[in-house]
């Protein structure tokens, strides 16, 4: 899009204070994800869950200087506002106009299943036939829909747009704003369908953005989904896929894995060479093969446009490089869309200097100078250190690019070059387009190579803590405990993500946790839950916050505090012993407590407790009289302190199985790992970790011959036997040796065989067949699970992260 403020504000019927020649192009609505300030309004969006207004600020802060919001703030000068009666209205408004006035051709896509990636294939298959726009991600909502449309410019001809509802009326409201000339409905599933009362009543909805539309491609399989849209859309060009004959495009022959498909199209009959044959890839072939002929493209072009899909995979990988660099590297496909989620992802390090190796860009179809002229105001913006440009076409417009830029003609220039070894403490952006190889550099760059890794997903944790929110009140706070370096996982990388994602506190065991995250840059309030004397100072000095769980602890402290000359009101935090019996004030001590706080120049921050058993059952009349005591004993400190700190007592699964007694603020722990002993929440989570490595050796064992140290295995038959490189310096237990333990490949349990030993073990892999040297073996994950892998080892999962040694490489995932 392209208007003035003026503009805008006559399109909507919004109100202006400011200068209305301001020419807006984009609109942000996450204060974090601003990827250029030029040109940029950001619209506060105020939702049930929160509002969008206390980000003005910050979006002020990053230098945007059109604010849209139902509120004026007179607080922020030079600012120009558009004063809207409800933002999501105004969004679908500009967007509906914006869209009506476009001409161009436009696909939208709903159903259940398949939105995106049909979506993303179509794109593949399309943008060098047509200067071609999309949502980005999966933005199909309310919001998401409008804020793809304004993408749209002048120069585009074809929009492939999602379109996706979770609740009855949503998707009138959708079309109201978005009438594709093409509809594209993939499988319904009874899945998302919990908001609505029938499979019928979804299927109603989901159809009416086809109001419109004058050709309407659908999956036919389900006959329900036929018949409605037979009745309700008669006088269109309609045409089915599926699996059944009866569909208009169907496969003809039997589905092998040699032989090409055969897909019947009316009269037709084209050969298709498919690779992967699972169902859901054959019915969103199906889609896709459709869509294409009706756009004309010939059959040639289509077997060889669908042999070079891409799976669509959008993974940032950050790893430890040599000379303490960390590398991000997205060496998989590169367009603009992908290109801003890598740099919006590299922002949340906070290394002082940082680089990037870009490629050409390929798969966009504009005019290489606004192309580039747009990639280069993304990467000015981020202020890198070093440029490296490989590509004949991205050299030409190094011009563009700000502060030290290098050019190169491929990859291995660059390598060559040597530039990249001088590189230290920084944070590296490998990006790059698939045929550059650019994952040679990651190679080159990459601190040890150990087949053996601990995964971290960051999104899974996000969703975790999402979850466990959802079941609190909207104010209450989150601490999330990051002690024992996250639970095994590393501290850094976890409280760097959840610092971003706005977590209230963060909680570590000692002082020295806390300052290592100070000194990375880790801004957020730290609670310190086990402060010892000689780090008082350390504390202090870190602005770190001690609980303080006796009164010898809080004279001691406070020496401190007055040592160093401190004169604001310290925080610190108070811990009442209710039941646990580890640390904390007893009941009969709280009036000491009161009096020795009494003319301290400290704050307490929060008053809080432990429970000892809020995941089991049977202790629930001892949890309810910890409750009940923390209740009484808060309440009676507070009355005396004549000034009300927060309060909190629930870990994770008191999150779970105790939400009444929420107070101010909760600690989540292993809830936000993915973890509960509650089955049905624990079926709400997603697993984060996983251990994993390859197979070494594969050998074939004879009836007779032994395994391993002490011959504690000895085969009774020809035996296939796996030698993998963990071992119990690795932090497997060794007492998980001699079947007792099993480890996954192709997600079939192999038993752990003989003795393990320091650095490796066996498995025995004779019954998977198919088995090779080089294949990724699971030790926890999905097969076994973190808690099954927990059961083998006799304890819980929280004693087997914590185990697994430093010396296992940590990479950390977001999707
Ligand atoms: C570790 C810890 C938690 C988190 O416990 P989980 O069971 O992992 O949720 C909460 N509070 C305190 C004081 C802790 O030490």
């Amino acid at each position: 899009m392209n208007y003035t403020v003026q503009q805008i504000a006559e399109i909507t019927r919004a109100k202006v204070i400011g200068d209305t020649t301001t020419v807006v192009k984009n609109i942000a609505f996450d204060s974090r994800i601003i990827y250029s300030t030029k040109n940029t309004a950001f619209i506060a969006i105020n939702t049930k869950k929160n509002s969008g207004e206390k980000f003005v600020e910050s979006a002020i802060d990053r230098g945007i200087t059109v604010i849209i919001a139902e509120h004026y703030d007179p607080k922020f000068i030079n600012i120009t506002w558009i004063i809207v009666e409800n933002a999501i209205t105004f969004l679908q408004n500009l967007a509906k106009y914006h869209f009506e006035h476009s001409h161009l051709k436009s696909i939208g896509i709903t159903g259940s299943n398949g939105k995106t990636i049909l979506k993303e294939w179509l794109y593949q298959c399309l943008w060098n036939e047509y200067s071609t726009v999309k949502s980005p991600k999966s933005f199909n909502s309310q919001i998401g829909l409008p804020l793809s449309l304004l993408q749209i410019n002048t120069n585009h001809q074809l929009g492939i747009f999602e379109a996706g509802i979770s609740q009855p009326f949503e998707m009138q409201n959708l079309e109201e704003i978005f009438h594709p000339k093409i509809g594209l409905l993939t499988h319904i599933g009874t899945a998302h369908s919990a908001n609505f009362k029938s499979e019928e009543e979804l299927i109603d909805e989901k159809i009416q953005l086809f109001k419109r539309s004058e050709i309407i491609i659908y999956n036919g399989d389900n006959s329900l989904t036929e018949n409605k849209i037979q009745q309700l859309y008669s006088g269109r060009k309609l045409i089915s896929y599926g699996f059944k004959e009866s569909n208009d495009v169907y496969i003809k022959n039997t589905i092998s894995k040699e032989e090409d498909l055969i897909i019947a199209y009316h009269n037709e009959e084209i050969r298709l060479p498919v690779h992967q044959r699972d169902e859901a890839t054959l019915t969103n072939v199906l889609a896709l093969f459709t869509v294409l002929k009706v756009l004309h493209i010939d059959n040639t072009k289509i077997v060889d446009k669908i042999n070079a899909l891409k799976a669509v995979e959008m993974r940032l990988e950050a790893i430890e490089g040599i000379k303490n660099n960390i590398i991000v590297n997205d060496s998989f496909n590169l367009d603009l869309d992908s290109l801003k989620t890598a740099l919006q992802f590299l922002k949340e390090y906070n290394k002082p200097k940082k680089s990037l190796v870009l490629t050409d860009i390929i798969g966009v179809n504009s005019k290489s100078e606004e192309l580039y002229e747009e990639v280069s105001e993304l990467v000015n913006e981020q202020n890198f250190d070093s440029v490296f440009l490989i590509g004949e076409e991205i050299t030409q417009f190094k011009k563009f690019f700000n502060g030290a830029t290098f050019t190169f003609n491929d990859t291995y220039e660059l390598i060559d070059s040597k530039y990249l070894t001088d590189i230290e403490n920084q944070v590296i952006l490998l990006k790059g387009a698939r045929k550059f190889e650019i994952e040679k550099i990651k190679d080159l760059l990459e601190l040890r190579k150990h087949d053996t890794v601990l995964e971290i997903n960051l999104n899974a944790i996000l969703h975790n803590i999402n979850y466990h929110k959802s079941l609190l009140r909207p104010e209450t706070k989150m601490m999330a405990m990051v002690k024992a370096n996250a639970y095994g996982l590393g501290s850094y990388e976890v409280s760097e993500f959840l610092q971003h994602h706005h977590i209230d506190y963060l909680g570590v065991a000692y002082a020295d946790e806390g300052v290592e995250l100070r000194k990375k840059g880790i801004t957020t309030p730290i609670v310190v839950m086990n402060p010892e004397q000689h780090s008082y100072d350390a504390i202090i000095q870190y602005n770190l916050e001690p609980e303080i769980y006796s009164v010898r602890v809080l004279d001691l402290f406070y020496k401190a505090v007055q040592k160093s000359g401190n004169d604001t009101k310290y925080p610190i935090h108070i811990k009442l012993e209710t039941g646990m019996h580890r640390l904390g004030f007893k009941e009969h001590e709280l009036d000491y407590l009161y009096e020795s706080l009494k003319d301290k120049n400290l704050k307490v921050q929060s008053i809080f407790s432990h429970l000892s058993s809020s995941d089991v059952p049977e202790e629930k009349e001892f949890t309810v009289q910890q409750l009940e005591k923390f209740r009484k004993n808060s309440e009676y400190l507070i009355k005396n302190l004549g000034y009300q700190p927060l309060r909190h007592i629930l870990n994770s699964s008191g999150i779970t199985n105790y939400t009444d007694n929420q107070y101010d603020m909760v600690r989540i722990g292993i809830g936000m790992l993915g973890e509960s002993s509650n089955i049905e929440i624990q079926k709400q989570l997603h697993s984060c970790v996983s251990f994993k490595t390859v197979i070494s050796q594969i050998s074939l064992v004879e009836k007779g011959e032994s395994v391993g140290y002490s011959r504690k295995y000895k085969a009774d038959h020809l035996t296939k036997i796996a030698t993998i490189p963990v071992g119990y310096a690795d932090g497997i237990p060794r007492l998980i040796g001699n079947s007792v333990g099993s480890v996954g490949i192709h997600k079939i349990l192999a038993p752990i065989v003989g003795n393990i030993c320091m650095d490796m073990m066996m498995i025995n892999v004779d019954h998977i067949t198919g088995v090779k040297e080089g294949d990724i073996v699971t030790v926890f994950n999905s097969k076994p699970t973190l808690k099954e892998f927990a059961e083998y080892c006799k304890t819980i999962t929280y004693e087997v992260l914590t185990s697994i040694s430093p010396r296992v490489k940590r990479i950390y995932i977001k999707d």
